[in-house]
């Protein structure tokens, strides 16, 4: 699909000027059925390595096999994705060629993964915080009411991390009416498998300012291979391929994604995911009865939001088994909160029996 060329006209003037002129670093061409003298290159594969494994050549810096995976897995069109190394470099990419360093501005909605408003300063964006209401749900009126110009980006995360929740669609759908033609609307998507939400991906065609972030890292079980997507206009995507370092896929990465994409590992990849589902409800449940959790947040991903009594003696306790989660109390809104990750049966069981949740 392809936008309209009115929607190109204004997502390219949210864009950096300087991006939209740049003319992007040229790698080498890539085609496999040539003998490459053309990319200073040594002749030889690697001679501890299997002949096979290439690794002397540069990857394809937008490997076509693997961007034709990822399409058909996320319901897209290849022109639709841009591959990068991990959903981390997207949302890096995105900051950087949407945001003019100085001028621009992004909003986030605190409690939420922290690289956004990382990226927005390594850029010298500044960060415009709309926090989560009750119950973590989104505040779109505030978020509206914070659109002034010089915001370009807006950030919503669902589910979301740390909280566990996924954002109202209804709210979700508001802010992006407001965003239209004025920032790009991203929906975090790093959690989605795990929840019975569906993807924002369908209704990339109405809006065109709907950017989605998907990732192999959670879900697919492949946080090693850093291999992340960005979904969204081809106009976007375009503007990004111009700014990602080159040959920025390592041929192992990619290699290792195509695999796991196949269809032949789809029963597998959905059994684990239904497994760590069941998992979490199984601990959620446990868990309500500790005396050192107050509260278990309702979660829609891999992971639980604790209300401790004392964060540090919940971590203590798990450290002691030889588990570790993840301290989050003293931030904004999170009190004496711990994040913990659905582990295997076993591990989820050490957590039971470590916070004496017996009944
Ligand atoms: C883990 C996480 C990411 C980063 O994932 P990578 O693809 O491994 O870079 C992005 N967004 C959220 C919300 C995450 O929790």
């Amino acid at each position: 699909m392809s936008a309209r060329p009115a929607d190109d006209a204004e997502i390219l003037a949210l864009a950096r000027p300087d991006i939209v002129a740049l003319a992007p670093y040229e790698h080498a061409v890539f085609a496999p059925t040539l003998e490459r003298l053309h990319a200073n290159e040594l002749p030889w594969p690697p001679h501890s390595e299997p002949p096979d494994t290439a690794l002397h050549r540069y990857p394809e810096p937008q490997p076509a096999a693997l961007l034709a995976a990822l399409a058909s897995h996320y319901g897209v069109s290849t022109e639709q994705l841009l591959v990068g190394r991990g959903s981390d470099e997207g949302i890096d990419l995105l900051t950087r060629a949407f945001c003019r360093a100085g001028e621009d501005a992004v909003i986030i909605c605190p409690p939420t993964f922290g690289m956004y408003a990382v990226a927005a300063r390594i850029q010298g964006a500044a960060v415009v915080n709309v926090p989560l209401g009750k119950d973590y749900a989104l505040d779109d009126t505030g978020v509206i009411a914070a659109l002034d110009p010089s915001v370009k980006l807006v950030w919503l995360c669902s589910p979301n991390n740390p909280t566990g929740n996924s954002l109202d669609s209804a709210a979700i759908r508001r802010v992006l009416e407001a965003a239209r033609g004025r920032a790009l609307v991203v929906v975090d998507e790093a959690y989605s498998e795990f929840s019975a939400q569906t993807s924002w991906v369908g209704s990339l065609a109405e809006y065109p300012h709907l950017v989605i972030l998907r990732t192999l890292s959670k879900a697919q079980g492949l946080a090693g291979a850093r291999i992340g997507a960005v979904i969204a206009a081809p106009t976007v995507i375009r503007l990004l391929r111009k700014i990602i370092p080159p040959y920025a896929i390592a041929r192992p990465a990619s290699t290792a994604a195509e695999h796991a994409l196949q269809n032949s590992n789809r029963p597998i990849a959905l059994a684990r995911i239904a497994r760590v589902c069941s998992e979490r409800e199984r601990l959620r449940e446990a868990l309500t009865r500790s005396p050192w959790v107050k509260r278990v947040y309702p979660s829609e991903a891999n992971f639980l939001l604790l209300e401790t009594t004392n964060a540090r003696s919940v971590l203590d306790r798990l450290q002691a088994v030889a588990l570790l989660a993840r301290d989050f109390s003293g931030k904004p809104a999170l009190g004496e909160a711990v994040r913990l990750t659905v582990g295997t049966p076993e591990q989820n069981n050490r957590v039971i029996t470590a916070l004496e949740c017996s009944t």
